[in-house]
């Protein structure tokens, strides 16, 4: 992504972090990397290996990790922004920036469906949909990404107003369902039309989420087959456990789990995509912000919820919420590979949690302690002040 970053020094900016304790990779199919140091230039990982094997020389910034774990920064899958670091769902300021603090680097839009007087028709949600999209494009709040632009479709648009939309640098659709189109044959119709122009679609899957809103079953989530099936587990509530298999079974798509959610049938959802050999397609959200509030640590609580009770191994779990959904979403984060955005959360085991390690500590259902957080190879955050304070948390050494 050809970003213009404010923050960006004059010359290469190499970042080197040393003494990692543990590298999870976000790769479903090789979760842990045997290697000790990453290294990257201009925002870009272009080494990751053994200290004595990578080229560390010339440093502008040096990390040492102290025997911590990094991850790939965490994608939120679902949330719904407005403007700025503002939500007027649940009126708060600096929700983004708070969710940084929970480990999140990257988020994707449901739609901006928050957004105090919506306008419906659709020359105004094109237009708002423009307009989010640059908007968020400009400014990063804490240095988030927050891929923004979703519009949400209504009856009356036709294949010329998704020509235009993608053209205007458009990338996603709201989730269908959330406008006057909630009937099967026209969300197929505008999801092929989103689809042929490069839009990704997501679909509002369940019961309605607040008085106004519809349900959304089985049947027309299979007939709009959009790419993501949006909180399959409900936002909030969830359809019935036959109808959840029917979808995980009748198609290909992305399985997203949100935290706003129902949590049993996220549980269920998981269990049918692992018995299918298809965890690969699971993904996770929050859905913030929401009725249910904003959730900083929301991916955290996801990614131990499904480790604990979900009794999967915490470092497939990190995977959901990194390598899945980059993968899925077509992002050059969320993998730690050369080449990749150098996008990471450093952790470490939380203070007195049981578990000889942070990947069982995770694994008994505890949230781990995050002491930094980096963007585009820059610092963001150091301890964070939201998660339960980390055992041991990594350091500057050289600037
Ligand atoms: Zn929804």
């Amino acid at each position: 992504m050809a970003h213009d970053e404010p923050q960006k020094p004059a010359g290469p900016a190499k970042l080197v972090i040393r003494n990692i304790g543990l590298l999870l990779s976000g790769k479903l199919e090789a979760p842990i990397l045997d290697a000790d140091t990453v290294v990257a230039v201009d925002g870009r990982i272009t080494a990751v290996g053994r200290e004595k094997d990578v080229d560390t020389e010339g440093a502008t910034t040096v990390i040492d990790a102290h025997g911590t774990t990094l991850a790939p920064g965490l994608i939120d899958s679902h949330v719904h922004p407005v403007i700025g670091d503002w939500t007027p769902r649940q009126n708060q300021i600096g929700w983004i920036d708070s969710n940084l603090h929970g480990g999140v680097t990257t988020m994707i839009s449901a739609g901006e469906v928050h957004m105090p007087g919506r306008p419906r028709d659709v020359v105004g949600l094109k237009a708002m949909a423009i307009f989010a999209q640059r908007a968020f494009w400009n400014l990063r709040p804490g240095g988030v990404k927050v891929h923004a632009g979703a519009p949400v479709i209504e009856c009356e648009m036709v294949e010329e107003d998704f020509k235009e939309l993608a053209a205007a640098g458009v990338k996603l659709l709201g989730e269908v369902g959330l406008g006057g189109v909630k009937d099967g044959p026209t969300a197929r119709k505008m999801v092929g039309w989103a689809r042929k122009y490069g839009i990704q679609s997501t679909i509002h899957t369940g019961g309605p989420s607040i008085p106004g809103s519809g349900l959304i079953d089985k049947d027309v989530v299979l007939e709009a087959d959009t790419d993501v099936v949006g909180h399959i587990n409900g936002g909030h509530t969830a359809l019935p456990d036959d109808q959840i298999r029917c979808i995980c079974e009748g198609c290909k798509r992305g399985l997203e789990i949100v935290h706003n959610g129902n949590e049993r049938s996220a549980l269920y959802t998981l269990r049918i995509a692992r018995e299918m050999g298809d965890l690969h397609r699971v993904i996770l959200g929050t859905d913030a912000p929401a009725g249910s509030g904003v959730q900083p640590l929301g991916i955290l609580r996801m990614v131990s919820m499904l480790s604990s009770l979900g009794e999967l191994p915490a470092e497939l779990a990190f995977c959901l919420a990194t390598g899945n959904t980059a993968r899925m979403r077509q992002l050059d984060c969320g993998l730690i590979e050369v080449g990749r955005s150098a996008d990471f959360v450093i952790m470490d085991k939380a203070q007195h949690s049981p578990g000889k390690n942070i990947l069982e500590s995770v694994q008994l259902g505890d949230l781990p302690g995050i002491g930094m957080t980096i963007i585009d190879g820059i610092v963001r955050t150091q301890r964070s002040r939201n998660t339960p304070p980390a055992g041991k948390v990594p350091e500057v050494v050289a600037k």
